[in-house]
């Protein structure tokens, strides 16, 4: 075993971070790696440990200094941090862009490929130095002066727009709120729900309850509201945020921005000579081409398209028999699906929460990765953090070596970002000296958070399966055995497969032996009955064609826009929208849902022409578990499999090939289909 002295264990420090200090610190940081840079140049041949290694070393000095700041951007938002965030990105992308342009680093590498050490280097070396030629392609390195420094600008504008529309999201989701002095208006509002509306009146220093757009109000609003027309108002200020539509009309309006980014992407790629930013994009995906992704996307609306129509008949009927509707509108649908999901399954998400009060979700959780791959979790005090709820917890594995770590950000709050993700604060790598870096992880949610600090936070199951997606990629990123920084974990993973270790955890909380460990009644320490248990389960399946149109309507709307693009065309995003909804939608939507405004993933996150990656990966995931549904759940054989051949490799490999080595066979889409009680008989 190692001795702590060998490790380096690099946490950053949150509370001394000075919003006027980051940008004089990436300055110099940058300058010092472009001045190493020019002395590595001057070498007269390159070698691993001459190039590679110093290389490494800069990427992950300045990585380092930027994750915290970036992560902070997303979590603890502040005006002095938000004007120094936009202060740096560019200085940040203009570094990157000219390492990736660097015509002697490029040739630098391409004399790597001919000389005898090539020979000899391991595959994740190999990977590396391949990797980083196409990626020196794919940044125009080739591309004539003029067209080179075009692409840079084109690189930054994107950035700087993806940071724009980020903002403006923000900025609308938090500048919308409902106040209400008359509880009768809140029947239906789960308790916990209502104290949390009475809170943020508190806050105000004003009397009854204020509803805000953050998801944990919006959703239970959404879902249990008596009141048809709160619901609406709701639902029209919720789709409309940052967009020319709603209550606040053309404030913070992304339609600009959207536009903007698509054009720039569309030049991008053509610049490079690729029809569309589509195909660019597939350069670094297992799926390869358009063709594929289309036909994969078509074969499964086939799959849907019949389910999910007799579900919204099935709503349709339900809510003309409950309350004589005659015409379920969009501000309607989370709140009858709730109505029939207790009607027939006699199962609610709110009713479920005081089973899952986050500290037993947590607990049980470690024991079933425990229970899987050998691994120990346990918090850890005193580090440094960038607010009281946030937690550090330590993996060891079975040898008791330390694998990683990983902060936890669980509740919502104003200027968070909204959604769920994994980032990396730091990977895994050997310093020069010998020394084991030790890959560090940020799991950051937006759950409704506990009424008092001493509380504990109560989770419906919705929320216990987004933290077991997100600690699986957790997982993917820390127990990594990748020795080197650009391959290990889930640097170098293609896009379409980064989902598959994520997607695969949640299975755990959906199984009986695993709901047993993470549910505990909050009061009276009761298991989850039976009964619930079953209902649950029975319910897992209840609207999945519906939900996969859905996720089918997103990936390819993605996918259409880069694909087809065209700057001559005005308000394509709507029309491309349209379109898609036209083919495939089976619910209402009203004219004024401006969804894609707020569709932050593709044009705020990386998932642009790569949204479909979560169905994609689903395939590869439920495959994966097929193998502990035959082997059985627990079956630690298999979980140390799935852990060396899956979770330890990092990018090094193609991820069809780590499949193949787990299961012993490609995926096929029939675990998929099954698990989601879907099927290929348009019956
Ligand atoms: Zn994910």
């Amino acid at each position: 075993m190692r001795n702590l002295s060998s490790l380096v264990i690099p946490f950053p420090n949150f509370s001394q971070l000075i919003p006027e200090q980051i940008e004089p610190a990436l300055k110099k940081r940058v300058t010092e790696n472009r001045d190493r840079l020019t002395s590595l140049l001057a070498q007269s041949s390159f070698t691993w440990n001459n190039l590679l290694i110093p290389l490494e070393e800069m990427e992950n000095n300045l990585h380092q200094l930027w994750a915290p700041v970036s992560h902070l951007h997303s979590v603890m938002e502040s005006d002095a941090l938000r004007s120094v965030y936009n202060a740096c990105l560019p200085l940040l992308t203009d570094y990157q862009t000219e390492l990736l342009q660097n015509e002697v680093l490029y040739k630098a590498f391409q004399s790597m490929v001919d000389s005898e050490e090539y020979k000899t280097l391991s595959p994740a070396q190999i990977k590396i130095i391949n990797n980083e030629l196409r990626d020196f392609r794919l940044a125009g390195v080739n591309l004539e002066p003029v067209k080179k420094a075009r692409f840079a600008e084109l690189q930054k504008q994107i950035n700087q727009l993806s940071t724009q529309f980020a903002e403006n999201l923000l900025d609308a989701t938090h500048h919308w709120e409902w106040h209400i002095t008359d509880l009768n208006a809140l029947a239906g509002l789960p308790e916990q729900a209502l104290q949390l509306a009475r809170q943020m009146a508190q806050q105000r220093s004003t009397t009854g309850w204020i509803l805000t757009l953050d998801y944990p109000c919006y959703s239970a609003a959404i879902k249990y509201l008596t009141d048809r027309a709160l619901r609406q108002r709701l639902y029209e200020a919720y789709v409309t945020r940052a967009s020319e539509c709603g209550p606040n009309a053309g404030q913070w309006d992304n339609t600009v921005v959207m536009e903007d980014i698509l054009k720039r992407r569309q030049e991008l790629a053509q610049l490079l000579g690729f029809k569309n930013f589509a195909d660019y994009s597939l350069v670094t995906k297992m799926a390869k081409n358009p063709e594929r992704v289309l036909g994969f996307l078509n074969d499964l609306i086939a799959c849907s398209k019949s389910a999910a129509e007799k579900e919204m008949q099935e709503l349709n009927d339900f809510a003309t028999s409950l309350d004589a509707i005659d015409q379920l509108e969009a501000w309607d649908l989370a709140y009858y699906t709730e109505k029939l999901r207790e009607a027939k399954y006699a199962i609610s998400q709110e009713d479920l929460r005081p089973y899952f009060p986050i500290q037993t979700v947590l607990t049980g959780m470690f024991t079933i990765v425990n229970k899987l791959y050998g691994i120990h979790v346990k918090e850890c005090h005193g580090i440094d953090v960038w607010h009281p709820l946030v937690q550090v917890f330590e993996i060891r594995d079975a040898k008791q070596t330390i694998r990683g770590y990983f902060y936890t950000d669980l509740y919502a709050r104003p200027r968070k970002r909204d959604g769920a993700w994994m980032d990396d604060c730091c990977s895994r790598r050997y310093l020069a000296d010998g020394r084991l870096q030790i890959p560090i992880a940020f799991l950051t949610c937006n759950f409704t958070p506990p009424l008092t600090p001493d509380e504990s936070a109560l989770l419906t199951h919705d929320e216990v399966q987004t933290l077991f997606h997100e600690f699986g990629h957790c997982l993917h990123h820390v127990l990594t055995q990748v020795n080197y920084q650009a391959v290990a974990g889930i640097n170098g993973v293609p896009w379409d497969a980064v989902e598959f270790p994520s997607q695969f955890f949640e299975n755990w909380c959906w199984d009986k032996a695993g709901l047993a460990l993470i549910s505990k009644h909050v009061k009276t320490g009761e298991a989850l009955p039976k009964a619930v248990y079953n209902n649950l389960i029975a319910a897992k399946n209840f609207q999945s064609g519906m939900h996969m149109l859905r996720q089918l309507e997103f990936s390819l709307f993605d996918f259409c826009l880069h694909l087809n693009y065209d700057p001559q065309k005005v308000l394509q995003v709507q029309a491309t929208l349209d379109e898609v909804r036209q083919q495939i939608a089976v619910v209402p939507i009203p004219p004024f849902n401006r969804f894609q405004h707020s569709f932050s993933h593709i044009f705020a996150g990386g998932y642009a022409a790569g949204y479909y990656s979560y169905l994609w990966a689903e395939v590869l995931s439920c495959d994966a578990f097929a193998q502990f549904e035959e082997k059985g759940i627990f079956d630690s054989e298999t979980g140390q499999t799935f852990l060396t051949t899956v979770l330890e490799q990092g990018g090094v490999k193609d991820p069809m090939e780590l499949f193949i080595s787990f299961r012993g066979r490609e995926p096929t889409i029939d675990a998929l289909l099954k698990q989601s009680g879907l099927s290929f008989s348009t019956e």
